[in-house]
């Protein structure tokens, strides 16, 4: 019977568009009309190193969702470039491999490398205490890592695993802005599985951080 198998199929459709859990969250994107108070966004600007088939529409919504998180921080950050990182790159075996990536630096922006994977075969301190108190072993993978730069500005860039996007970048983000990991598993400075939030001392840290980043002339 056409008509039924047509409403079946519309059905099914239906069904398909369905959000997932593994999407992001769908977020307004911020605006300074939707700050909470008055005082303007500070704006950040990103350099993006990515594999050139990743949709400008998959970036975008990483950049929502992210700047979701920071809205209340009175921070926002903008793509300023988009970068192709080379296929050699984008799986990261050790710690070299990570320090490498400075090579594609880009002057006063905040460099991030989205990768396929992070290989951690020495999990440093910080992995082994974050994970131990979400009751896990460090996996000898990694969802994202930062890495000092001196003599760069900013002194310090993200890489983030494309699978683990957009929380493993908003996590990263709050390394670049001096946070360290957080004991509560819904903050997203931890490893817990429901990571939803920052607390106010993180966020009066990110904006005062993002104000240096532009006094110091880190970024532009
Ligand atoms: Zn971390």
């Amino acid at each position: 019977m056409p008509a039924r198998r047509a409403a079946a199929t519309a059905a099914l459709l239906a069904l398909l568009s369905l959000p997932t859990a593994a999407q992001p969250t769908a977020q307004p994107p911020t605006s300074p009309a939707d700050a909470p108070d008055a005082a303007p966004l500070i704006e950040l600007p990103l350099a993006l190193h990515l594999a050139e088939d990743v949709p400008d529409a998959e970036v975008e919504g990483w950049l929502r969702a992210v700047n979701a998180l920071y809205a209340d921080a009175g921070v926002r950050f903008t793509l300023a470039e988009r970068h192709a990182l080379p296929e050699a790159h984008r799986t990261l075996r050790n710690n070299r491999a990570r320090h490498r990536l400075k090579r594609f630096l880009r002057p006063r922006r905040i460099d991030i490398f989205v990768v396929d994977a992070i290989h951690d075969p020495w999990p440093s301190a910080a992995t082994r205490r974050a994970a131990a108190r979400v009751g896990r072993e460090p996996s000898g993978r990694l969802g994202g890592a930062h890495i000092l730069a001196p003599g760069h500005r900013p002194d310090r860039y993200a890489i983030v695993l494309r699978r683990a996007l957009p929380l493993a970048l908003a996590h990263e983000l709050g390394h670049v802005l001096g946070a360290p990991h957080h004991r509560d598993p819904r903050n997203v400075m931890s490893y817990g599985a429901d990571r939803c939030c920052f607390d106010d001392a993180q966020r009066a840290q990110f904006r005062r951080r993002a104000r240096a980043l532009h006094r110091r002339r880190d970024v532009r």
